[in-house]
């Protein structure tokens, strides 16, 4: 009655509610909140690798704060992180493992659930052989679960056809950097961020999808040119002193062109390409067809500022070239990785503080698959087919050197391709959600069900899992524990904060339990491991003496120094700032990295009279992928809710649409409807731009199944499409562009690559 009549009267304060108690950790905080204990971790969604604390009372998760001491983010966290703890309990969880009877998921018992996938693979692996088994896994699981994971898939099931979703993102770097550098392994430290004089950020949102490296970027003292290279006048682009609205898919071009100017004006350093590099002067033969005016004419880039963009990149002592999934999700992506690394091993701005060529990586832990063994390599980045390595590595593990395989599996689109022809029968997918991340889905699902057996393990009821015949329940991040290494090749560790909820298991439980139902396999494989640390310590004892040693980590040493940059080892006890200084030598053959002659071709699906307009899709600071982890996250949904489709002021006053109106897209593949209109100039005429996180907007039903010959990546950038809106249901009329016709290598215009004609050349 009391308090009706302080709420009646105003005077309720809920004090109960708003109390403050002082934290030791955190200062002030929620009384009502106050957690029992702050346990020390990771962030488990981007490649940035922010140190956190999740706040932890009764045995649930109520908070994550920044770590203010951890290098990478010093207390600062972005929208996601900071309500990370939230995706814990999320609806949208899958909380015990599941069978799909009749058409509908049944509730099972891991026995049940291992028992059926175990006599499916037996019986695929003994009609159609163990390669007809496929898997496809993440950017997401802790390093010691794709440690674990890969040596399962490659020396227990026995196919090597196992990528992960990293080649949706990172494959293209990963190419460039072994077919240029000898080895994959990026170069950078984000230290570089603060030490750089001038910053190219090229296809690279960072504001959106890398927001806490704005913050290395803003303590740099030298007052660094930023130079922002991107089609779209995103975020990013308004910290640029000078932005570059290149055409789409045309930065090969502007690279060999700049490369061209450099040598043209002597500009490059002699003492170090002599030293340090092999093919210099084929390149400057194969450079006379990227004549400045010829790629003002690619790129849509004039003469003078072309100079100008070469002149920065030599006139500075520090120069970094940061990318992602602009320069990635290309047909011609591993060729552009290695032009960029061109320009900087032409000038000598690699393996000094403030310099590099450096991918940003997508997802917390891509660069934890790409260590750990899967299509790409066996682990510790050693390569397949020397019968020395694979020696050592079975020596290693202590396993028959037999059953170590001699060649790469296929790429995650081969995968889909081979599914498509009835190679592979069997599809096993770990924590990654093709049915809306790949491209041209409509093939895609008519592809899934051919598959005998649909396997899929996830946290999360994804919309592949919808799909599954069976679902192993997985607990998610906070729930479990490891390590997780971020872009600059710092490996973080994360602690189990929370049990898992319901009949979940670690990623890790799931995979040593699983073999047990294979005969001697467990034993073999997994005989001594009960806990995550086995993993580790092998994988140690693997990556030692190679790129990615790992042999001088330790979990302590990890949590006392806010993560460890690799190599780290006995001469190295504290890590590595940056690869290929004057004591790290290339990993190729002579030592010395390639200068490469490389090719651009026009867009792998040009503009049409049918499909006038260039689709460009990406991402958002407020969602994360597919949305499985953020769909059920009040705070990110209210922030972006919907899918839109930027569009430019000129094409929205032909179709007489205005921000706010809905409208639909199409391509040759496909059509999507009710997509919201917003009205900007950030996207050039003819071009549009449409987050891919949303399944209601499904835009990979648009996207083209070209991909990059080399590195496997889809082409996620440029589809040819047309806009339908209620005054102009017909769409726009095509404007001719005229691409330059005076390289005389390039007369035909390339169609992009095919599935088939993936080759397995890096
Ligand atoms: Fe997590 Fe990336 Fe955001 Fe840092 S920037 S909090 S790693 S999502």
């Amino acid at each position: 009655m009391i308090k009706k009549l302080k709420d009646f009267l105003g005077f309720d304060i809920q004090e109960k509610k708003y109390k403050l108690s002082h934290d030791p950790m955190f200062g002030m905080i929620s009384d009502e909140k106050k957690p029992d204990k702050w346990v020390q971790s990771a962030c488990g969604y981007c490649g940035v690798g922010c140190g956190l604390y999740i706040g932890v009372k009764d045995g649930k998760a109520l908070y994550t704060k920044g770590d203010p001491k951890h290098f990478v983010n010093k207390g600062t966290l972005c929208p996601k992180g900071l309500s990370e703890h939230q995706s814990i309990n999320s609806k949208n969880r899958v909380t015990n493992p599941l069978i799909k009877v009749d058409g509908v998921h049944q509730d099972a018992s891991w026995d049940e659930a291992y028992k059926k996938v175990s006599s499916e693979f037996k019986r695929i692996a003994k009609e159609h052989g163990q390669k007809a088994v496929g898997v496809i896994s993440s950017g997401q699981l802790l390093t010691e679960e794709f440690y674990t994971l890969g040596k399962f898939v490659q020396l227990g099931l026995g196919t090597n056809n196992y990528d992960g979703n990293t080649t949706l993102c990172m494959a293209s770097a990963v190419s460039g950097y072994k077919q240029s550098l000898g080895s994959d392994g990026p170069v950078s430290s984000y230290e570089d961020f603060e030490k750089a004089n001038t910053i190219f950020l090229i296809g690279a949102n960072i504001a959106d999808n890398h927001p806490i490296l704005t913050l290395h970027i803003a303590k740099n003292k030298n007052k660094p040119r930023i130079i922002v290279i991107d089609p779209r006048a995103s975020k990013t682009s308004q910290m640029a002193d000078i932005f570059v609205p290149i055409k789409p898919r045309t930065d090969l071009a502007l690279f060999n062109g700049l490369a061209y100017i450099v040598m043209e004006q002597g500009w490059e350093d002699e003492g170090y390409i002599t030293a340090n590099t092999n093919g210099y002067k084929e390149l400057k033969k194969h450079l006379q067809n990227y004549p400045p005016q010829e790629v003002a004419n690619i790129t849509g880039i004039d003469v003078k500022m072309l100079y100008e963009l070469a002149r920065q990149f030599v006139s500075q002592d520090a120069v970094l070239s940061a990318w992602t999934m602009g320069v990635n999700q290309s047909f011609m992506g591993t060729d552009t990785v290695s032009a960029i690394i061109n320009l900087h091993l032409l000038t000598g701005h690699i393996g000094r503080e403030g310099t590099g060529p450096f991918s940003i990586t997508g997802q917390c832990n891509a660069m934890g698959t790409r260590e750990s063994g899967f299509t790409s390599s066996l682990p510790g980045y050693r390569n397949f087919g020397d019968p020395l390595v694979a020696k050592e590595y079975a020596q290693l593990v202590n396993v028959p050197q037999d059953i170590i395989p001699t060649e790469r599996g296929h790429k995650y689109a081969e995968i889909v391709e081979a599914i498509d022809k009835g190679e592979i029968k069997a599809l096993w997918i770990v924590a990654t959600n093709p049915l809306v991340s790949f491209v041209n889905q409509d093939k895609l699902r008519k592809i899934f069900k051919k598959l005998d057996l649909l396997v899929v393990q996830d946290a999360f009821y994804s919309d592949t899992a919808r799909m599954a015949d069976v679902v192993f329940s997985a607990a998610t991040w906070g729930e479990k524990e490891g390590t997780y290494t971020n872009s600059e090749r710092r490996c973080n560790r994360a602690n189990k904060a929370v049990e898992p909820i319901g009949d979940t298991k670690s990623d890790f439980d799931i995979i040593v339990d699983f073999s047990k139902y294979f005969y001697g396999v467990h034993e073999l494989l997994f005989k001594e491991w009960g806990k995550p640390i086995d993993a580790f310590n092998e994988f140690k004892k693997i990556t030692k003496d190679q790129l990615c040693d790992y042999s001088g980590i330790t979990y302590e040493l990890l949590e006392e120094n806010g993560g460890i940059q690799w190599p780290c080892n006995e001469q190295r006890p504290l890590g590595t700032k940056r690869l290929y200084s004057p004591d790290i030598a290339f990993r190729t053959k002579d030592q010395k990295a390639k200068l490469l002659c490389l090719d651009w071709y026009p867009m792998a699906e040009p503009q049409n009279a049918d499909f006038p307009l260039i689709l460009n899709t990406g991402r958002t600071v407020e969602q994360w992928h597919t949305r499985t982890k953020t769909a059920d996250i009040g705070i990110l949904n209210d922030l972006a809710p919907e899918a839109w489709v930027d569009i430019n002021p000129n094409d929205a006053k032909i179709l007489e649409v205005k921000s706010g109106d809905r409208i639909a897209l199409s391509s040759k593949r496909g059509r999507i409807e009710d997509v919201v209109v917003r009205v900007t100039g950030s996207v050039a005429p003819s071009n549009v731009f449409v987050p891919f996180h949303f399944n209601t907007q499904l835009i990979n039903t648009l996207t083209n199944d070209s991909f990059c010959p080399k590195s496997g990546e889809p082409n996620f950038k440029q589809t040819a499409i047309q806009l339908h809106s209620k005054a102009k249901p017909d769409g726009l009329e095509f404007q001719e562009q005229v691409v330059s016709g005076e390289i005389e290598h390039i007369k035909t215009v390339f169609e992009g690559v095919k599935l088939h004609e993936l080759s397995k050349v890096v």
